[in-house]
């Protein structure tokens, strides 16, 4: 879990800083034994040089004996030796008396050791391996606290004269020597520095462990932060995801639901978490959700009756949530609304119908128009022979009537029935109208119906003129039949409030429109009059539709009605 790298960055970050402390605290622990050796070493120094004084003073010379002192004070514990050279080393005294004569100190400067009272030290190896450490100063028997002293000058020369017995050694100077056993204070530095090492290396080991432990608390919190944000991220995935989701526990209650999911199903999001799926949602989706099932996902589209009544289709995605061990979890829901795909579905089939019923129609009125110019030519054969007999000839022109009437029948079958194509064009709508209420203007006036147009003269309209006049033609007709004498009808072009879209509006004070019959009157065949096609609307709605244009019909019985045409930019 812990990379390589960390332990060798530890180590290497550790273990100079540990060997260096180990290093000086060794080297504080050597210096400190030292000086407590030469402290050591300088009190016996005094310690023995003021007992030579008093060994001497107010006794007799004969009495003094320093070499028994040397001897008995060189038999405190520590004391390796102890002796006193001439400046040449020459041992003049020693606790060892056979040693006397020989030499000591060889590489010791006594020119400087005499030049000052400080004291010397070092550190000597015995011959069987032990370590000696020596305390050197110059020996001061009389010293100038004593000059005054009662027999002072006598002690001098006494001293002198001990000295003297040497044969050959003047005693311009003397060196004391005190050697002092090692072995106690190297076993304890020994054991210092053992435990120096252990301590060093338990510190070692702590900072080691905080290391490691300071890269896992790391790690952890990057873990978490990364944890939390991924948290976020699909949190908004499902807040914002464009299908409805729902989830819920084991219990069958609900985990969560999403805002899209909540508007579909009519509920109150935050209110329904933690509801009993089953009393909330509509019952055809709680039945399929919670039907007994395997774990694969279900599909299904699903006619849902909702709190408010309302039916809707839904499609519906569902399946177990289970753990890699296989326990059950809850389940998950999608939800997509199919309102939307279910009306398209029903505009193709209705668009496929009604080509399939046109091609259809469209043969069968070339069929039947080639025969009606026969008919109609013999219908005005019969005419004019029977002009003596009004009755036959009355038959003849109803005859011919009908004729017509079939042909105009055919004619608008086949303008229904043939695909509309359009050409547009940018024209100006103004004298458009007005051209195509000249069509109507006589029939306007034989019903005593008054026509308006109001346009403003700048608006354009991208159209095809023919096709469009045929629609207004359409709807111009359908609003004369269901005006009365005295009727008016209006003609308004103009554009729709800040887009660039353009309305034009057919506006009559007709019969109107029964609430019942407005859903159908775009249905081919609908009609309401006797001598109606039902075709006219249908033909309209075709041509406007390949435009991509819209209509609305806003109509009040009794009153009129309102045709708008909206011509997209
Ligand atoms: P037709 O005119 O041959 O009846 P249409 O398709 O033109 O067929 O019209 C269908 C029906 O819609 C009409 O029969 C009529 O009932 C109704 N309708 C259409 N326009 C109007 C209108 N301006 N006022 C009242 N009813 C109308
Ligand atoms: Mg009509």
């Amino acid at each position: 879990m812990v990379p390589p790298w960390v332990f060798i960055g530890a180590v290497a970050v550790l273990f100079p800083i540990f060997a260096f402390l180990t290093f000086q605290n060794i080297n504080r622990e050597r210096e400190s034994s030292s000086r407590l050796l030469l402290e050591k070493g300088a009190a016996l120094i005094r310690a023995f040089e003021a007992g030579t004084r008093t060994g001497m003073m107010g006794m007799h010379w004969s009495g003094f004996q320093l070499q028994r002192l040397l001897t008995e004070t060189a038999q405190q514990p520590d004391i390796a030796y102890l002796l006193v050279t001439d400046p040449a080393g020459t041992i003049l005294a020693h606790n060892d008396p056979s040693r006397i004569g020989q030499k000591h100190g060889e590489q010791i400067d006594f020119k400087r050791l005499f030049e000052s009272d400080t004291v010397q030290w070092r550190v000597v190896g015995t011959g069987d391996g032990r370590k000696v450490f020596e305390v050197i100063r110059r020996f001061i028997p009389s010293s100038s606290g004593m000059a005054g002293h009662r027999g002072g000058m006598m002690f001098n020369r006494l001293f002198d004269a001990f000295f003297e017995a040497v044969p050959g050694k003047a005693p311009s100077g003397l060196a004391i020597f005190v050697g002092l056993d090692m072995s106690a204070v190297e076993e304890a530095v020994a054991a210092d520095t053992r435990h120096t090492i252990l301590m060093g290396v338990i510190l070692l080991l702590i900072g080691f462990a905080g290391i490691i432990l300071l890269f896992l608390v790391q790690n952890y919190h990057a873990a978490k932060t990364s944890l939390s944000r991924i948290k976020a991220f699909s949190d908004h995935v499902v807040e914002k995801m464009p299908i409805g989701l729902l989830t819920t526990d084991a219990a069958g209650k609900i985990g969560s639901l999403n805002p899209v999911g909540a508007a579909l199903l009519g509920l109150e999001r935050t209110a329904s978490l933690g509801r009993t799926a089953h009393d909330i949602l509509p019952r055809e989706l709680s039945a399929f959700i919670f039907a007994p099932q395997s774990g694969h996902p279900m599909e299904k589209e699903l006619e849902c009756t909702l709190g408010t009544g309302e039916q809707i289709p839904l499609e519906v995605i569902a399946s177990r949530l289970t753990t890699d061990q296989g326990d059950f979890l809850g389940h998950l829901v999608l939800i997509r609304d199919l309102r939307e795909v279910q009306a398209l579905k029903k505009e193709i089939a209705r668009s496929h119908r009604m080509a399939s019923v046109g091609r259809l129609a469209a043969g069968v009125a070339h069929e039947i128009r080639n025969p009606l110019s026969s008919i109609k030519g013999f219908a005005t054969y019969f005419k004019e022979r029977y002009r003596e007999k009004p009755e036959d000839q009355q038959i003849s022109g109803i005859m011919i009537q009908e004729v017509d009437r079939l042909n105009k029948v055919v004619g608008q079958l086949l303008d229904f029935a043939r695909p509309v194509k359009i050409q547009k064009k940018r024209i100006k709508l103004k004298p458009f109208i007005e051209d195509s209420v000249k069509l109507i203007r006589r029939q306007a006036q034989e019903k005593g119906v008054a026509v308006e147009v109001r346009a403003a003269p700048e608006i354009e309209g991208h159209l095809d003129p023919d096709r469009i006049s045929q629609v207004l033609l359409n709807l111009y007709l359908n609003a004369l039949e269901a005006m009365e004498p005295g009727g008016r009808l209006f003609i308004a072009a103009s554009k729709k409030n800040g887009s660039g879209d353009i309305e034009i509006k057919i506006h009559d004070t007709g019969v109107g429109i029964n609430p019942e019959d407005l859903a159908h009157i775009f249905d081919p065949y609908f009609t309401t009059k006797a001598a109606g096609t039902g075709l006219g609307l249908a033909i309209v709605y075709n041509i406007l539709e390949a435009h991509g244009s819209a209509i609305h019909v806003d109509s009040r019985p009794g009153k009129g009605t309102t045709i708008t045409l909206v011509f997209f930019e």
